[in-house]
């Protein structure tokens, strides 16, 4: 980031660039905000979602249906900024939009079914009670966003938090100030009364400063690492927070899988972002039988994957030149410890761009099997079945998305639900994430809370509990006058409900 003076004005301005990773070309500059700014940004947050709540369900569905077809309009213009700032091709940058745009749609059409007002029943010994449940919006939601997938993967927290009646701000990634930029401006153009989806911009002490100010949550993703820093800010205020952090993914492939089909879907999942998908697949077990056959078709797959800024490349370049020195060390690792490069190998790594690497019989203990690559990588080792491939993939520290390729309808379901992973997808790669009704979210090192999702716009709000009186009480027992009768009689009833003995 760079200090610079601003035309005209007598104080200093930290400001840092956005770069196309592919040229190095600045795309713009963006200024750090500070702690002034974002407890600014925070506070007319505050007045804006008093406003926007105050909209009710139908307003609010209707404006953020405008916003979504506002988006496909000019579909055109953010994916060439998706794809100047990450440098992914083109057509992923839409494809990444479109997810996005599914989500904004599933969202504004059933927050009022899933957190409105809703009786449920009282029990017998409240029957005196009318009950109900129904969801508030929290507030302001503090969203802190990665580079990878810099409209989707913020999208699941804005699109969710909006519709629940909050206001946002949002802080995009430092390496895609940008592309956050366009969306929070079309978001003003349809709603232009309040700003309930602010921007701020900066790198760590930006987000920090958002974790610490007055939001009512934070929607975290990013990394693990990271995740711990903002954890730690948020327990100043006891702000709670959602972490959607990295993946280990595993991929499995049973003896009777399509191995075509299992090629074709780990090919894709491995190289697809130049690997930098946070459900990316990153770990192949494959059954013995037909680890040899499955492992050819992988290879032929992924040998023909280029990188390049053209429009006819499968993948763009690194988007941060650090990654590319994590997958260089998980790469070297790797071979070092025994492992052998079935394509590939150091020489894939040519900044910026790292070319497709298959890296077999490589020691569970080693870095590419710990930790997370985020590269067109993946390792594939063999197991006796698929009790040992789910040992396996279980035992990461990891457990955000995984993939099963298997024949049998009825084994394939007990390998997903016996995966340790949020989420599961059966014959095909990353299903889970393009359905807005199911839930996104990890576990463990993964991080915590769902975003998607009736879960995903629970998320968002404040459960609210509320009993009232519909008839006299036949027992009364929350009064200074209760009798011992009164105590009796709830007795008599506690033992008629629950007094059946259980074998
Ligand atoms: P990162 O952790 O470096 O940064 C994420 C965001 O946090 C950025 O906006 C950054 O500026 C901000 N930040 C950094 N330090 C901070 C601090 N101390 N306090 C507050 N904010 C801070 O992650 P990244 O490199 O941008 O993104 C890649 C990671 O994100 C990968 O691990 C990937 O798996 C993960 N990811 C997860 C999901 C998911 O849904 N689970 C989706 C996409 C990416």
């Amino acid at each position: 980031m760079d200090s610079v003076w601003t035309h005209g004005q007598a104080r200093q301005v930290e400001t840092f660039e956005s770069v196309n990773p592919a040229t190095s070309e600045v795309i713009a500059t963006f200024g750090v905000h500070g702690r002034a700014e974002v407890e600014a940004a925070v506070e007319r947050a505050h007045e804006a979602a008093a406003w926007w709540s105050g909209l009710g369900w139908k307003t609010r569905r209707t404006r953020l249906l405008a916003w979504k077809s506002h988006l496909i309009r000019y579909i055109g213009r953010l994916a060439e900024l998706v794809h100047t700032e990450t440098g992914k091709p083109l057509a992923d940058a839409q494809l990444e939009i479109i997810l996005a745009i599914v989500h904004i749609d599933w969202a504004a059409r059933n927050a009022h079914r899933v957190l409105g007002p809703r009786r449920v029943g009282s029990g017998v010994a409240a029957i005196n009670l009318a009950s109900s449940v129904e969801y508030a919006p929290l507030g302001v939601i503090g969203v802190i966003g990665p580079w990878n997938y810099p409209v989707f993967t913020p999208m699941g927290s804005i699109a969710y938090a909006l519709a629940a009646g909050n206001a946002v701000v949002f802080k995009p990634s430092e390496f895609t100030p940008a592309t956050g930029g366009w969306l929070v401006s079309s978001f003003g153009d349809v709603v232009p009364e309040y700003p309930v989806l602010q921007l701020v911009t900066g790198g760590a002490g930006t987000g920090e400063a958002l974790a610490r100010s007055a939001v009512n949550k934070i929607s975290f993703t990013g990394s693990s690492a990271t995740a711990r820093k903002v954890m730690a800010a948020c327990a100043d205020n006891l702000t709670p927070m959602v972490a959607e952090c990295g993946g280990k993914d595993a991929f499995l492939v049973g003896a009777d899988a399509d191995l075509d089909a299992a090629a074709d879907a780990a090919a894709w999942g491995a190289v697809s972002n130049a690997g930098q998908t946070c459900i990316g697949v990153e770990r192949v077990y494959v059954v013995e039988a037909v680890y040899h056959s499955f492992l050819e078709k992988l290879a032929e797959r992924m040998a023909g994957a280029r990188p390049g800024d053209d429009r006819e490349s499968a993948y763009g370049p690194m988007t941060r030149p650090a990654q590319t020195d994590v997958v260089e060390d998980h790469v070297a690792d790797a071979l070092a410890r025994g492992g052998r490069a079935v394509i590939g190998g150091m020489q894939s790594i040519r900044r910026p761009y790292v070319d497709p690497v298959i890296l077999a019989d490589v020691p569970e203990t080693s870095l590419a099997i710990q930790e997370e690559t985020f590269g067109p990588t993946l390792t594939v080792t063999k197991v006796a079945d698929l009790d040992e491939g789910v040992a396996l993939a279980n035992a990461s520290r990891y457990a955000l998305g995984s993939t099963v390729f298997v024949g049998s309808k009825k084994r394939a379901m007990a390998a997903a639900r016996a995966m340790r992973s949020g989420m599961t997808a059966i014959n095909s790669v990353i299903g889970f994430a393009t359905v807005p009704a199911l839930p996104f979210g990890g576990n463990g090192d993964s991080g915590f809370g769902r975003i998607h999702g009736p879960d995903g716009l629970r998320e968002f709000s404040r459960a609210k509990a509320i009993t009232r009186v519909r008839m006299r009480s036949p027992i009364n027992l929350t009064t200074l006058s209760r009798t011992d009768k009164d105590m009796n009689r709830l007795l008599s009833v506690a033992t008629l409900l629950h007094g059946r003995r259980y074998r």
